[in-house]
């Protein structure tokens, strides 16, 4: 049982627009779009920020991840164009949900710096 509004989407108890779902990885629209694309990667095991990812014990995990956001890219046409991925970590990164997820932005021309 998680902590985060994202376990409750996991758990189907709150309603997302789920694009991908495997075992291990869930993915859906944000709520609150930045762009064109926006969608949240997460894993389906609460881990609360990137500082608690350790490479040994979630590396394939990390790489599903990725490998969701190449295809989900894909399959919104934004591919080729180019996209980011963020990962926001706790009050300087501008964290809000404790539960981490890899933003997949893209549809438009991305700035850097981000802000
Ligand atoms: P972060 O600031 O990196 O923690 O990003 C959290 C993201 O979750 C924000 O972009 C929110 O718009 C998004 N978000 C929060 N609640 C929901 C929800 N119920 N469904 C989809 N996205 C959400």
């Amino acid at each position: 049982m998680g902590n985060t509004i994202f376990s409750k989407i996991i758990d189907k108890e709150i309603p997302a627009d789920i694009v991908y779902e495997s075992d291990a990885v869930l993915a859906f629209r944000d709520i609150n779009p930045q762009a064109p694309v926006h969608i949240l990667i997460i894993p389906k095991i609460e881990i609360p920020t990137v500082r608690e990812i350790k490479g040994e014990e979630h590396s394939q995990l990390l790489g599903e991840m990725y490998d969701a956001a190449n295809s989900i890219a894909k399959d919104e046409g934004i591919s080729e164009d180019g996209f980011r991925l963020v990962f926001n970590c706790d009050d300087h990164g501008g964290q809000e949900v404790y539960h981490i997820h890899m933003h997949l932005l893209g549809g438009r021309q991305m700035n850097w710096p981000p802000g």
